[in-house]
Parts: structure tokens; sequence; C-alpha cells
């Protein structure tokens, strides 16, 4: 497969000759925001909340929107263009600019922005995650999905070593979130996550399901802080992302998830959101 396309500062290159500037601040200081946003059979989805969600990102930490959205649009579709009928991920990143000299001060408003998206295709996922909980080490502004993403590649990569899928980042005897995952859990006939705040990101995959979960009325959502020994003793477990949709985890340090017969396997509630999910991200057809 050829190399994917990339949109970079107004031009398109190949992946081979995309440079950015050394002074860009993004590789000086992780000083930007990105998203992922998945395209299922090649459509985008959920396409309004990663919007919406890259604009809050800028705002939070004061970088005027680069483009309008008919300017974004016209770059998702070229990305797309390789992918008629096909799953893949466009990914973007907004970056304050290359002003010279190096200054952890921002520079003049006026300062170009550095803009990027390009595109990848998404895998099949595993049939379910093996995970391991370890201390959230991140900052104190993690509803911002900043490119700085270095305590979450160290736990991701912790997990790699130990032969696992993902981490679950646990704070003060609560489970936050995934390395790159929101986390869910059936605790007493109730789907339980973690409430939105400074302390995790707001993932759209997330958002979409309990929407869904809700207007169906498939099951009870609480948004409330999980223990550990809750987590533990769960029924069921799963992560959420826009390149995984609904990942069921099979077993948390060693241990499987559930009791029972069905212990170490995806569970009933899992299995039924992931089918009402999986019909979201099909349009589904008018009558003739
Ligand atoms: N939490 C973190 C820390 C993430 O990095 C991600 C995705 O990258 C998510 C949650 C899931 O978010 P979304 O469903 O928007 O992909």
């Amino acid at each position: 497969m050829s190399p994917p396309p990339v949109y970079l500062n107004g031009d398109w290159c190949d992946t081979a000759s995309a440079q950015v500037s050394v002074f860009d601040r993004g590789y000086l200081f992780g000083d930007g925001v990105y998203e992922v946003i998945p395209a299922f059979g090649g459509r985008l989805f959920g396409l309004e909340a990663h919007m919406e969600r890259l604009s809050r990102s800028l705002r939070e930490i004061g970088i005027a929107e680069p483009l309008a959205r008919d300017e974004w649009q016209a770059i998702f579709d070229r990305l797309l263009e390789g992918y008629v009928g096909r799953d893949a991920a466009v990914y973007l990143q907004v970056t304050r600019g290359a002003p010279v000299p190096r200054d952890h001060a921002w520079p003049d408003p006026a300062t170009a922005p550095g803009v990027m998206a390009t595109v990848s295709p998404i895998g099949r996922r595993s049939e379910g995650a093996r995970a391991i909980t370890m201390p959230d080490q991140r900052w104190a502004r993690c509803d911002i999905k900043t490119i700085n993403l270095l305590p979450n590649t160290m736990a991701r990569q912790k997990a790699v070593e130990q032969g696992v899928d993902e981490a679950i980042l646990v704070r003060d005897g609560l489970v936050i979130e995934g390395s790159a995952t929101n986390l869910f859990a059936v605790i007493g006939g109730r789907l339980v996550t973690a409430p939105t705040g400074p302390q995790m990101l707001a993932g759209v995959t997330r958002r979409l399901l309990i929407e869904m979960t809700r207007r169906k009325g498939l099951i009870e959502v609480d948004e409330s802080f999980i223990t550990v020994s809750a987590l533990r003793g769960a029924d069921e477990v799963f992560l959420t992302s826009s390149t995984k949709d609904i990942w069921p985890v099979l077993e948390i340090d060693g241990e499987p998830v559930g009791q029972g017969e069905g212990a170490g396997r995806p569970g009933p509630v899992t299995c039924r959101l992931d089918e009402h999910f999986q019909q979201l991200k099909t349009p589904q057809r008018r009558p003739a």
C-alpha cells in the first residue's frame, strides 16, 4: 500500500517529504493539540463531536482556530479518497507555530500555527484486551487533548513490556481511564464510568455510547468513580476509543474479569452494547 498523503501547513506532501521546522513548538514543548477521527466504510463518524472537542482544546490552550470548518472538510475529503468503503483514522494536529528563537512564553498571536493531518487504516481490534493497573502520573488538565503524551506513552509501554494491551490509570485509589481509552464497568446491574472533568479525556466514543445507551434504555448509566477494588469485582469491563470502539477487557493484573463460567470472556452487556454501537456506525438506508 502506498504511504498516506500528508497535509502540512497548506501543502500536500508524501510521508517522506513531510517535514516541520525544528522550532515548531509542538516539537520543542509539546505545545499543541490533536484529534483522531474515525471513518467507517470511508465515512467520518462522530465528526461534530470531534470538531467540538478540537475547538475546546484550542480554546483551553489559547490557540486560534487555524482553519474554517469547510477547509477542514476539504482536507478530510482528500485524505479519505484512498479509503472509499474502508475503515480509517484521520489524525490532525495544531501547534502554536515555529517562532524563532525558542522561548517558553507564547509568541505573537499572529504567528502562523502548525497544522498537519494524515490518515491511516484502522486494523481489526483483537477480541479482548488484557490490562494492568498503574498509577496515573499525568498532569492536572487531562481534559485537553494535548500532543504532550509522555506519561500516556510510558504507561502504554509498561503494559506492552508486561505482554498486555492497555494500562488502566489509577489516581487516589480511583480508576480514571486507560492510557488511550476510556473505561466502563458493569457493576450491580449498572454501567459505571468515571465522570468527565480535568482528570480525564472526555472521549467521543464514551459520549456517543452513553447517549445511545440512555436513548435506547439499554442499561442505567452511572457516571461516578470506580474504586480499584470495585473494578476487581466488576461483572464486565470494557474500554472505548475512536479506533477500538467497544473493547472488552478479559483480564486485569493477571486475574480474569467477571465471575463463574463467563469469567475472562466478553460479557453479555458488553456484547449487546457493541451490537447497538455497530448499528450506530453504519448509517441506516432510507426505505425506498
Ligand atoms: N482517553 C485518552 C487518554 C485518550 O487518549 C483517548 C483517545 O485517544 C480516549 C480516552 C478515547 O477518546 P475517543 O473515544 O475520543 O477516541
